[in-house]
């Protein structure tokens, strides 16, 4: 079934989750102007699954019914493709997150894990799964990811940390579930969701299996907290007397908060994996290798494209378009950003089922990671780009509130004006600010997992000695 955005509105004013911003309970998420863009961001793209359902919808494999493609799971190389074109494309249209994206990639990862335990270890997990995922489908629920813990002193493991909450574990085993403890950070969209998928945030080893845990939760369920993010961005939202002195005015910034469980009961029929370590691993690797592609690439091929169109606006304002460096410069946005889509296109391409047998694809893991390295050094370029085209007016610009006060009006109109009007100038130069001198770098570089990760990831994959082979026996050396 396809929700409209009024009815997933509708279901936000129904749950009752705890929330605080700047020091302070939210008891209304549609009257605090940050947690109302999380849902505005969400509702939008209940819209767009209407508007360009080729590529949101899917059949689902369990009823046959069209669904959301948020809540698919990848069957074939086609649904690969389009799961990296919905990234794109939510990117393109609401220049935020996508807050169902994390949610979606945890589908699909706990489709593959959880059909291969049952069949090493004789569990009855994928069942379970499929019946939940069911639920999501029919309802057309909100759904988000958790899988980042606290995780405390970076140099320990989860049972050698001072306080063991920094990783999310279960506290209490009952006869009808377990009791988990702990939190996950950076939860994007959490607060505005129905539900949140959350899985293990790191492969774990025999000794740790309270920490080898995944399972779902509904919004607002007992012991949850959601802390949110506060930023320069949060109070000038708060602050704004028209949407429209934003740089993303409807949408805003990706906003996410610290999503605090202090024993919260899951029912066994939301757990989908309980102590299994030697899956743990299977996990998070399945479920970086998804999200590599859609959020480390596609998603922020989609803000690439925002970020060029409106440099390329902004240069023509300006009226420098046609001198032969600022050309060369656009160019050189357009090849960084079109490397990762490229990327991204071939991680798709070149997915196969994983494991045999289970249904489940899964793009290509080198690709994945590749779309994601280059973008995540890319976007840096770009907004290097951006902001040396844009001039100093990107952070020096007064406020377009300027432009309705009498007394500065027309030195604002006067001094700001180039080929095209002030405001016009001032408004896409608003929108560059938000990227270039906004969130969006540090977002990209840590979203998907920070670069580290997928250098180590290239390490692993790449074929060394078979290049080393290749070179020595066209050069004539022998061992
Ligand atoms: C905008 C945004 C949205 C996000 N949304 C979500 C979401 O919806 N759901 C979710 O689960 N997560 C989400 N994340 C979390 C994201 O995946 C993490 O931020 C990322 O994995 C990095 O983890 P961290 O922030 O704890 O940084 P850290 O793990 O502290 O990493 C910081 C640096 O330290 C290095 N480092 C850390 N530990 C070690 C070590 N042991 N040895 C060597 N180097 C180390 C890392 O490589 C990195 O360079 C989001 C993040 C951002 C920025």
């Amino acid at each position: 079934m396809l929700k409209t955005s009024e009815a997933y509105r509708k279901s936000v004013r129904e749950q009752k989750p705890i929330v605080y911003i700047g020091g302070k309970r939210v008891e209304d998420l549609f009257a605090n102007s940050t947690t109302r863009s999380v849902i505005d961001a969400t509702a939008k793209i209940y819209d767009i699954a209407f508007e360009h359902e080729e590529i949101m919808t899917a059949y689902s494999h369990l009823t046959g019914e069209k669904i959301n493609r948020s809540l698919h799971v990848n069957r074939d190389v086609e649904d690969l493709k389009k799961r990296a074109e919905m990234a794109l494309l939510t990117s393109q249209k609401i220049g935020t997150c996508n807050y169902r994206c994390v949610g979606c990639d945890a589908i699909t990862a706990l489709a593959s894990v959880t059909w291969e335990m049952d069949r090493s270890l004789g569990t009855h997990y994928h069942e379970r799964f499929n019946e939940y995922l069911q639920y999501l489908q029919d309802n057309d629920l909100a759904c988000t990811g958790a899988m980042t813990d606290a995780k405390g002193d970076r140099s320990k493991r989860p049972l050698e940390q001072e306080d063991r909450d920094v990783y999310l574990h279960i506290s209490e085993r009952r006869k009808d579930g377990i009791v988990v403890r702990g939190a996950k950070v950076n939860q994007s969209g959490a607060i505005a969701a129905n539900e949140t998928i959350v899985i293990v945030g790191q492969a774990l080893r025999k000794g740790e299996e309270d920490f080898a845990i995944a399972f779902a939760v509904p919004n607002g369920s007992k012991g949850i907290t959601y802390i949110c993010q506060y930023t320069p961005f949060t109070a000038e939202r708060n602050e704004a007397e028209d949407l429209l002195e934003l740089g993303n005015p409807l949408f805003g910034l990706r906003e996410t908060s610290l999503m605090v469980f202090e024993d919260v009961f899951i029912p066994w029929e939301r757990v989908f994996m309980c102590g299994e370590v030697e899956f743990s691993r299977h996990l998070v690797s399945r479920f970086a290798k998804i999200h590599r592609m859609n959020c480390g690439g596609a998603c922020k091929v989609g803000f690439a494209d925002l970020i060029i169109g409106a440099t390329q606006l902004l240069v023509e304002y300006n009226g420098i378009e046609k001198i032969p460096q600022v050309r060369e410069k656009i160019t050189d946005m357009i090849a960084l950003s079109e490397t990762a889509r490229a990327c991204t296109w071939a991680s798709a391409f070149k997915g196969i089922e994983e494991p045999i047998g289970s249904g489940v694809y899964l793009p290509d893991d080198m690709f994945g990671n590749i779309a994601k390295l280059n973008i995540a050094h890319g976007f840096w370029e770009m907004m290097k780009i951006a902001g040396d085209m844009a001039g100093g007016l990107v952070v020096t610009m007064p406020s377009e509130r300027e432009l309705k006060n009498p007394e500065t009006k027309a030195y604002i109109e006067k001094y700001y004006k180039t080929k095209v009007p002030a405001y016009k100038r001032m408004r896409i130069t608003k929108f560059l600010q938000h990227w270039i001198a906004g969130q969006h770098g540090p977002g990209t570089w840590h979203g998907a997992g920070p670069v580290q990760a997928q250098r180590v990831m290239v390490e692993r994959l790449a074929n060394l000695e078979e290049k080393k082979r290749l070179a020595k026996e066209l050069a004539g050396l022998k061992d």
